[in-house]
């Protein structure tokens, strides 16, 4: 298991030290959003280019700390070129594996089931952050970019 948990630091401290889609889109056309974690001073800044229901460009600005950034990073990753529809799907999968698992009285983990739901999902590397439900208050960071993404398309679908 030490194994896997190298891995998925390795790959978290790759997107932080060489973050995808860094930089930033002119507004308009692109529409920018942003979203702040007080707990960890983290900062993520996201830039939409939307052509026709679908995420043409990305870009990722802003600061904070090595899973609020590699996050945002991977998300860039996983929405390019998708659709609002397929963005929202990947955003909810993401959050999904972040969730507490749901435990019974007698510690068994009654959650299990409902993760047949999203297989259809592809997440790739952001599995890596899946050990980050096992810190609380880490996970803020991770879904810091995620919930900016959820206020954008939001914001996009009622233009
Ligand atoms: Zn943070």
């Amino acid at each position: 298991m030490s194994g896997l948990e190298d891995l998925y630091r390795e790959i978290i401290l790759d997107h932080y030290r060489s973050p995808r889609n860094r930089g930033d889109l002119p507004c308009p056309p692109a529409h920018k959003g942003e979203g702040f974690n007080p707990l960890c001073g983290d900062d993520v800044v996201l830039y939409l280019l939307a052509d026709g229901g679908v995420i043409a460009d990305v870009k990722i600005g802003g600061n904070g700390c090595s899973i609020s950034q590699a996050s945002a990073s991977m998300m860039s990753c996983a929405i390019m070129g998708k659709t609002f529809a397929e963005a929202r799907a990947i955003n909810e999968a993401f959050k999904n594996i972040l969730s507490i698992p749901d435990v019974d009285s007698n510690g068994q983990d009654v959650g299990a089931g409902e993760t047949g739901a999203n297989q259809e999902v592809s997440l790739g590397d952001l599995q890596a952050l899946q050990g980050v439900m096992k810190f609380p208050v880490r996970i803020k960071c991770a879904t810091l970019g995620w919930n900016v993404l959820t206020d954008s398309l939001d914001e996009l679908d009622s233009c």
